[in-house]
C-alpha cells in the first residue's frame, strides 16, 4: 500500500520517490507542488491529488516529463520489443529469448532504459537513421543489462546472429570439437570471446593453437 498523503501538507514532505519542493499554486481545485525524484533527481509539476492515492509516486513515472521526440519513439519501441520477448510467453519470439532465460530485469521501468540508451541512440540515429538502429546484445547469450546492449544497424544485427551458427574447431594435438555457443567455448577454454569472432570471420588465424571455422547448413 503506499502511503495516503495527509490533508496538510508541507515542503519536504517525501511521497513515494518524490520529495515535495515548493508549492506553485492552486489549479483548477488542486494544488500544484514541483515534486523532485529521489531516484533520478529530476523534478516535475504535480498535482497533489494525483500524488495522493500512490498514482505517480514512483521514479517510474519520471517518464511522464520526457521530451517527446523521434528518439523518444525509437527508446520506447526497442524497450516495449524487448519486454515482450523477454517477459510474454505469447509473444512470438520469446522462445528465443525469455524462453531460454534471457532477461530485461534491469529495464522493468522504461526510465532507466531511458536513461542508459537515449544519447547513444541519438547520436546512432543521427548516423544511419530511425529504420536502421536496432537494440542488440553483444553476448547474445547474454542479458539485456548496460554493458551488454548497443545501437546496431541491420547488417551488424545480421552478423551478429552468425555467432550462434555452428562452428568447427580444431587444436594442433588433434583434437576437433563442433560447437554451436561461441561463449561457452570460450569460457571453457580460457580465450578471448572477441578473438573467435575474428578467427570465424577471417581476420586472424588462430587463439592459442585453435583454428575455427563456420559449418555451413546445407
Ligand atoms: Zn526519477
Amino acid at each position: 500500500m503506499s502511503p495516503r498523503i495527509k490533508h496538510k501538507h508541507c515542503i519536504g514532505d517525501v511521497l513515494g520517490d518524490y520529495t515535495l519542493l515548493d508549492y506553485l499554486g492552486l489549479d483548477q481545485g488542486s494544488k500544484i507542488y514541483k515534486i523532485k525524484c529521489n531516484v533520478c533527481g529530476r523534478t516535475r509539476n504535480a498535482r497533489i491529488s494525483d500524488l495522493r492515492h500512490g498514482h505517480g509516486q514512483s521514479h517510474k513515472h519520471c517518464s511522464w516529463t520526457l521530451p517527446k521526440d523521434n528518439y523518444l519513439i525509437k527508446v520506447r519501441r526497442s524497450w516495449a520489443d524487448m519486454r515482450n520477448r523477454t517477459t510474454n510467453p505469447k509473444c512470438d519470439k520469446y522462445k528465443d529469448y525469455g524462453g531460454r532465460g534471457i532477461t530485461s530485469d534491469d529495464y522493468k521501468f522504461f526510465i532507466n532504459f531511458y536513461d542508459d540508451m537515449y544519447e547513444s541512440c541519438k547520436s546512432h540515429m543521427d548516423m544511419y537513421g530511425f529504420k536502421n538502429t536496432t537494440l542488440e546484445r553483444i553476448d547474445v547469450n547474454g542479458n539485456y543489462e548496460k554493458n551488454n546492449i548497443k545501437w546496431a544497424t541491420w547488417k551488424e544485427q545480421h552478423g551478429n546472429t552468425r555467432r550462434n551458427k555452428k562452428f568447427e574447431t580444431t587444436h594442433p594435438t588433434g583434437e576437433k570439437i563442433i560447437a554451436k555457443n561461441q561463449t561457452e567455448f570460450a569460457k571453457e577454454h580460457n580465450i578471448d570471446f572477441s578473438c573467435i569472432n575474428l578467427c570465424l570471420n577471417g581476420k586472424a588465424k588462430q587463439v592459442k593453437g585453435w583454428t575455427f571455422k563456420f559449418i555451413e547448413a546445407k
